[in-house]
């Protein structure tokens, strides 16, 4: 008996579903939670209740998600950021250029009972340090010296008189920040 129709030909179980051998980029398929098709499924609000109906009713789309989820999860992500916006604010204080315009300063113990006191951030307003440290010195009539990339320590507790000190000296300095009294 020769076939009425060329499908019979085929074993029923090779009909339905993708063959091997063949691509299948024609058949797009659609998510039963958004209707949208499943690769979409991710922009949806309600991605969670899709996950759960790609599960029961296309486990293979379900495995391949979640591999994905896996591979660029979102805390991945994240901690990348994270680290690039550590890193950018660390150069941001090390460059004298792009960092913020301001004097610092603060007091420190000498011994049991006397202080100095720390000045930091003249260079960021390209002050000579040297000129400074022998200015303060003259000014107090203590010791000052340069004791590092951009601090000066003044023998003695003058924190207070730095205030208007400072500005007196250099007018173009408008911030002072005190930050009290520091452990060195
Ligand atoms: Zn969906």
């Amino acid at each position: 008996m020769k076939p009425l129709c060329v499908m019979t030909d085929v074993p029923e179980h090779l009909i339905s579903g993708p063959k091997t051998g063949i691509n299948y980029p024609l058949t797009v398929q659609y998510c039963g939670n958004c209707s949208m098709p499943i690769e979409y499924c991710e922009y949806y609000p309600d991605y969670e209740k899709c996950k759960i109906w790609l599960e029961k009713n296309l486990p293979t789309e379900f495995s391949k998600v979640k591999l994905e989820d896996t591979d660029n999860g979102a805390t991945d992500d994240d901690k990348k950021r994270q680290k690039r916006g550590g890193k950018g604010i660390m150069k941001a204080k090390k460059s004298k250029d792009d960092g913020p315009k301001k004097v610092c300063v603060s007091r420190a113990p000498r011994g049991k009972k006397k202080s100095v006191t720390v000045v930091t951030g003249l260079s960021t307003f390209d002050i000579d340090l040297k000129v400074a440290a022998k200015y303060f010195g003259t000014k107090f009539a203590c010791g000052s010296s340069v004791t590092g990339d951009d601090e000066i320590v003044i023998q003695g507790d003058v924190k207070d008189d730095l205030f208007a000190v400072i500005p007196e000296k250099w007018p173009e300095i408008d911030e002072i920040d005190d930050l009290g009294d520091q452990k060195r």
